[in-house]
């Protein structure tokens, strides 16, 4: 076992059960690519490829081992025959031709041999997987698939959310509900179409004010301000734009008794997850309600129909109320339950 501060990253990737860890350099292409393959115990390790600028090479490597931990246990808590991985490209002035860069780094992933599959994520477009897919088959997300998984995403978090209405209030139906969503971006304004659509109110916040009145314009939704979202007195709230939103600042000011969106990461520590149990407030575990984007893009990479996927992707509902049962009859977090449930499959 090493010790000392030069090896805080040796020790982070142990901590998390890793695993191997791959970096690319190709001059020639600007490309500096990390592959970190948590896990392909229970199968390949599928995750997205994520392109943006890091502050340090150290900050992209800790994102990519936490991102590819974090993949493992959602292929496992969605009974996927995936392992978990992530890739992580630094974004620099010195890529100036995106195809040649993104051709090197599908040569990267076939170098692989199918151990890692990627696909779309932060600052990667549909049209990058298609120059990838020119090196290597294992990439999902290619335009020959369904491209932007955020409507499925949302699709699942929707049904996560009927999950978290049925255990919180008996209810089978949503109308009438009041739902406050962070984020109206790729998953939350398909979110927001969609609960629009079975007669909830909505109240939404966001940064980019035009993605925001695109919804109170298609969706009669009121517009409130960052800092407004988290105490509004309303039945659930749907964190969709980023993570470690729940924490010590914010807990004591949620009025909503329900928690179910798709933002990755959403407690900023472990011990939040006992501190909404405390406070009664029902927290859907973020990599099980916000996996119907994996779920889509490996039904799809398989060959299966979007219908099939969608199915699949419906399952979301089970798995929350096993976990909310579980949690309830354990007296533990709902998050505390899922990490669980899922280690146990790993
Ligand atoms: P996105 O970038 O399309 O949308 C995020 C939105 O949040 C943007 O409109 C942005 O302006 C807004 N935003 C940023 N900071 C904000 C703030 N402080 N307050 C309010 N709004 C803010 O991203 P997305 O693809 O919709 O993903 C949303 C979240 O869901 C992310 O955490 C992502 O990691 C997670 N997620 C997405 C998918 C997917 O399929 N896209 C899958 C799983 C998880």
């Amino acid at each position: 076992m090493t010790t000392g501060i030069n090896d805080e990253l040796l020790q982070y990737a142990e901590s998390l059960g890793y695993g191997d860890v791959h970096m690319k350099i190709d001059a020639a292409t600007g490309l500096r690519a990390i592959i970190a393959i948590h896990s392909t115990k229970r199968g390949p390790a599928l995750g997205g490829c994520r392109f943006i600028e890091y502050p340090t090479t150290r900050d992209a490597l800790r994102d990519a081992l936490r991102l590819g931990w974090g993949m493992s246990y959602k292929a496992a808590m969605a009974n996927l025959p995936l392992g978990g991985g992530k890739a992580v490209l630094l974004k620099t002035p010195q890529i100036t031709d995106r195809e040649a860069h993104f051709g090197a780094f599908g040569r990267f992933v076939n170098e692989m041999s199918g151990r890692y599959i990627t696909a779309m994520d932060s600052g990667t477009e549909v049209s990058d997987m298609d120059v990838i897919a020119r090196y290597t088959p294992y990439v999902a997300s290619t335009s020959r698939n369904s491209g932007d998984p955020g409507p499925s995403t949302a699709l699942g978090v929707l049904r996560g959310i009927f999950a978290t209405v049925k255990f919180k209030m008996q209810r089978d139906n949503l109308e009438g509900l009041h739902v406050a969503i962070q984020g109206v971006g790729h998953v939350g304004y398909s979110l927001a179409q969609r609960l629009h659509n079975l007669g909830v109110r909505l109240s939404i916040c966001d940064r980019n004010t035009e993605a925001a009145k695109i919804c109170e314009k298609e969706f009669g939704a009121k517009i409130v301000s960052l800092d407004e979202i988290f105490k509004l007195d309303c039945d659930i709230f749907a964190p969709c734009a980023y993570g470690g939103i729940i924490n010590d600042e914010t807990i004591p000011t949620i009025k909503a008794k329900i928690i179910a969106g798709s933002a990755n990461n959403q407690l900023a520590e472990l011990r939040h997850g006992e501190a909404l149990r405390k406070r009664d407030i029902l927290y859907a575990p973020d990599y099980v309600i916000n996996a119907g984007g994996l779920i889509e893009a490996y039904a799809l990479y398989q060959g299966l129909s979007m219908a099939e996927a969608e199915l699949q992707i419906s399952h979301i509902y089970d798995t929350l109320l096993l976990i909310f049962d579980r949690a309830a009859r354990e007296g533990k977090p709902t998050s505390q339950v899922a990490d669980t449930i899922a280690s146990e499959r790993l």
